[in-house]
């Protein structure tokens, strides 16, 4: 089930898995930003998707689905930004995977991450990504 909010800029689409856990995905100007994991823990003091630590990982085509559906709503995407709910380095097999779908489609793909685990992050530094944004706000 997908329930999609609209503001003026963005459209946010709350997207329930087979076993009814709820993950986000936005898109704004021409890029969607998509979710890794159910929750996530690394628990940044700012953030509620941290809250109640890590459900569970998304697989691959749970992350990929993020992105058919915002298609199939006739939105115009050109990147994705994995910076959604969840630390992408934590459910790295499946992102990778995520990550080469979307580069076949012709889609530049950037990563917001802690840099934890570090030979995760070592590993992101030799893809073929289009910007890794590193957050250092949580020293852990
Ligand atoms: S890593 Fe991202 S999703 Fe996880 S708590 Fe921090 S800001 Fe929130």
């Amino acid at each position: 089930m997908v329930k999609i909010i609209n503001d003026e800029l963005n459209k946010l689409f709350e997207i329930k898995t087979d076993d009814c856990y709820t993950v986000e995905s936005v898109h704004y100007r021409k890029t969607l930003c998509v979710s890794s994991q159910v929750g996530c823990s690394i628990k940044c003091s700012f953030c509620a998707s941290g809250l109640n630590g890590l459900i569970r990982n998304l697989s691959a085509d749970e992350i990929i689905k993020q992105y058919t559906l915002a298609k199939e709503e006739g939105l115009e995407i050109e990147s994705i930004a994995f910076a959604g709910i969840g630390e992408p380095l934590l459910n790295w097999d499946n992102v990778k995977k995520a990550f080469e779908y979307f580069k076949s489609n012709g889609l530049s793909v950037s990563f917001y991450t802690t840099g934890f685990p570090i030979h995760n992050f070592k590993e992101l530094l030799s893809l073929n990504h289009d910007g890794v944004n590193l957050s250092l706000h949580s020293v852990f």
